[in-house]
């Protein structure tokens, strides 16, 4: 059975007050209405983890970063290593969202790095990929998103690469409102499932999480959850309203 994973990201959102009000919420929605496999992860600030990591002691929700340094550690002024991550009782990072893809230029091969030192701390990757508009439009986003797992992901041992997340997020759809349907969310998903089986085989294929992300909301989650190859949600807007997230996470 693969895990099944709802991911709230809060990207540049929430002041640690309205953080921890945030937290609270789905903390005490969560004990009654979550469900024992569903594995929820919040995704906050940096400077809130340490908070939210004590608020979430007693529950099942787990902590997650938004990004990494690819250093151990040193003079790199603002960076925050996977050290620090996992001394404030993080468990998950997201890399390669497309939005530090975009904004901070962040390329396959500095994630490859990311990834490795990631695991060598033994936090999980949830690693972003993700086509843009042009591309989908030109039909070609399946060998995109491809290219993007290889250069990044396909330098790891089976073992290594068991351990890791994957989250597909058409880029036209963070953000926009836009969700991917269904069946093109399915279609990515299989996709990337069969790319895995041919480079690391069915027991490692079978047992990645591969998550969708882009405007996963409340109205949407049930049909996207519902995909045999989908796994959880990687979700952003919606992760900002604890009614919202929780009940995506209930929708499976
Ligand atoms: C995201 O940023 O990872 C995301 C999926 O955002 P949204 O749900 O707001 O589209």
């Amino acid at each position: 059975m693969r895990k099944k994973i709802i991911a709230g990201n809060w990207k540049m959102n929430q002041t640690l007050e309205e953080g921890k009000i945030l937290t609270s919420e789905v903390v005490n929605m969560g004990k009654d209405e979550l469900r024992d496999d569903v594995q929820v992860v919040l995704c906050a600030p940096f400077v809130h983890l340490t908070t939210l990591q004590a608020m979430l002691t007693d529950s099942s929700i787990a902590l997650g970063a938004q990004n990494c340094s690819n250093h151990a550690s040193g003079a790199y002024t603002g960076e925050i290593s996977v050290a620090m991550l996992k001394s404030v009782g993080t468990e998950y990072v997201i890399l390669g969202h497309s939005e530090r893809r975009e904004y901070f230029g962040e390329m396959d091969s500095l994630l490859a790095e990311k990834i490795d030192i990631t695991l060598e701390h033994s936090l999980t990757p949830i690693f972003c990929c993700g086509e843009p508009l042009v591309v989908r439009e030109k039909d070609e986003q399946l060998a995109y998103v491809q290219s993007q797992i290889e250069k990044s992901l396909f330098h790891l041992s089976a073992e290594d690469f068991s351990k890791i997340v994957i989250a597909y997020e058409p880029i036209w759809a963070i953000g926009t409102g836009k969700t991917a349907t269904s069946d093109q969310a399915q279609e990515m998903h299989a996709a990337i499932r069969k790319q895995i089986t041919d480079q690391y085989g069915e027991e490692v294929a079978n047992g990645i999480s591969i998550l969708y992300g882009g405007s996963m909301k409340p109205g949407n989650a049930e049909e996207l959850l519902s995909c045999l190859d989908v796994d959880g949600g990687l979700i952003g807007g919606a992760s900002l309203k604890s009614r919202d997230f929780v009940d995506i996470a209930k929708s499976f």
